[in-house]
């Protein structure tokens, strides 16, 4: 495979060798326990499949308003439990041959693209545990984007397959996606054992499990979590959306202001992980993180299935009342500015810093994906120069705070509850797990940086001293 070459030192950031140092050996076998360690992570495998089990249930059965027992005593929890969750969770949300073949087919449809389809060749960062082996990541996620879209399109207009069955099936789809997480991760972890890959491991099973045991598995060409972080997820959420607005098109013949508004959300995000894919290479997920429940169950099943709600929100409140939500123009259009511009800091935000650390390692390209924002590469960039050899970007958004695309990742996700307006609060249960996830992920950065660049994180912290919102916090 030709690797995409870099223009390095042109844009006057310097070519790092990416010599691997003692301390970056320590840190990638660093065990550290997060998440309430063993204990913690038990309860999150168990309760986040029940809590998205339980959110289907108040979408399906409540209209989005949260179910409870009509007794806080322990008959009534009890009742309320196997009576109206388990129940209902039994008669309607338990895969059937249609959801498998829906869900499924398109793992394995998309598994089959990461593999054929053509793209370029990146490679990674230089990995430790490889005494410094960089691996090469085959970009095709925005051929197989482009080939999903026209694909999709001429099945559902040749009525080959209706894209509002995704929505019709939405709980036994999603209880496919949950089993699918679970049997992935064990597998990953099963096999990974079996050819000694597994890697930085704490010794409590429940915990590496979780966390996962392999850094980088491998089928062949494809990279398993990279096609996980982009090409499942994403695609999914957005066709999700479609179809919630498909639906509402059927009932009213004209799709609502905010289920648009939902599809274009959704769009954006999906198509940003397509057509950035070869910046995802030098992130976090990919060179430091391990393929785990964490990452495979939370993008087999949680991203889709948890980030859609207020697409399935907007559904049900059209179809259960004949109307569907509205909001004022001037409301509606702020929200388009809130959505546009999140998106945009987003983008760039991702695009400068992920450049910018390729240009480092020599794998920059530029790459004919729309949409190209203005300011997405900064030229002659300010920097931090560490003795550790690596370079800490002081410019762009990255000079005013130190994690402008989580801010930007927090506007959107904020508008995409706000457009379904405030009778419920699952469209707001993504916007409010995110913050507990970013705020944690931004702890655990920055203490792993802290240990890293030493006296030079200082500096950089002296240099930026916002972490989200200049002058505030
Ligand atoms: P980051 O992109 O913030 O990557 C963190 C790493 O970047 C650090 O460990 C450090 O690595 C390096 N770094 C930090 N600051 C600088 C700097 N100033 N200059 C150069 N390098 C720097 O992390 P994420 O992977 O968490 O986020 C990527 C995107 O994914 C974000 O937009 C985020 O919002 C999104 N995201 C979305 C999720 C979702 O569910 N929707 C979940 C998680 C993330 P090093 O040690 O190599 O220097």
């Amino acid at each position: 495979m030709a690797v995409a070459k870099g223009n390095d030192s042109k844009n006057g950031v310097p070519l790092f060798k990416n010599k691997i140092t003692k301390l970056d050996e320590e840190l990638d076998k660093e065990v550290v326990f997060e998440f309430g360690g063993p204990v913690g992570v038990c309860a999150m495998m168990i309760g986040f499949p029940m809590l998205m089990l339980y959110f289907w249930v108040c979408l399906e059965h409540h209209q989005g308003a949260l179910a409870r027992p009509a007794v806080w005593t322990i008959e009534g929890v009890k009742e309320f439990f196997f009576d109206e969750y388990l129940q209902k969770i039994l008669d309607g949300a338990l895969p059937n041959i249609l959801s498998v073949k829906i869900y499924m087919g398109f793992v394995a449809y998309s598994a089959i693209c990461a593999y054929f389809l053509p793209g370029p060749v990146v490679e990674g960062f230089a990995l430790p545990y490889l005494k410094g082996k960089k691996l090469k990541y085959l970009c095709n996620g925005l051929a197989f984007w482009y080939v999903t879209l026209v694909l999709s399109g001429v099945l559902h207009y040749y009525g080959i397959f209706d894209f509002t069955l995704i929505a019709d099936q939405y709980g036994p789809i999603m209880f496919t996606a949950i089993i699918w997480g679970f049997v992935m991760t064990t597998l990953v972890y099963v096999i990974s054992g079996v050819m000694g890959k597994h890697h930085r491991m704490s010794g409590y099973f429940f915990y590496d499990y979780f966390m996962g045991a392999c850094l980088n598995p491998r089928v062949g060409r494809i990279d398993l979590k990279m096609w996980a972080e982009t090409r499942v997820p994403w695609p999914v959420l957005f066709y999700i959306s479609v179809s919630c607005a498909l639906k509402q098109y059927q009932a009213l013949g004209y799709v609502p202001a905010p289920a648009a508004f939902m599809v274009l959300a959704h769009f954006l995000y999906s198509n940003a992980c397509q057509k950035g894919e070869e910046c995802i290479v030098t992130s976090w997920d990919i060179f430091y993180e391990k393929d785990g429940f964490m990452l495979i169950f939370w993008n087999m099943a949680g991203v889709p299935f948890t980030y859609c709600m207020s697409s399935v929100y907007l559904m049900k409140y059209q179809l259960h009342n004949g109307v569907a939500i509205s909001h004022s123009t001037p409301y509606t259009i702020a929200l388009f500015a809130v959505l546009l511009v999140g998106y945009y800091i987003f983008d760039t935000g991702n695009s400068q810093k992920n450049r910018f650390r390729m240009e480092q390692n020599g794998s920059f390209m530029t790459r004919n994906a729309f949409p190209q924002l203005p300011w997405g590469h900064i030229k002659n960039p300010k920097y931090i120069k560490t003795s550790h050899g690596n370079l800490l970007l002081c410019d762009g958004w990255w000079g005013v705070v130190r994690k402008p695309h989580y801010t930007a990742d927090l506007m959107m996700s904020i508008s995409w509850g706000l457009i379904t307006g405030f009778d419920s609060f699952l469209p707001y249960f993504y916007f409010c797990f995110f913050v507990c996830v970013l705020t944690h992920r931004v702890t655990r950065d920055f203490e792993r940086c802290a240990k890293k660049y030493g006296k030079d994180w200082e500096e950089y912290c002296r240099r930026v001293p916002y972490v989200f919102f200049p002058y505030i916090f």
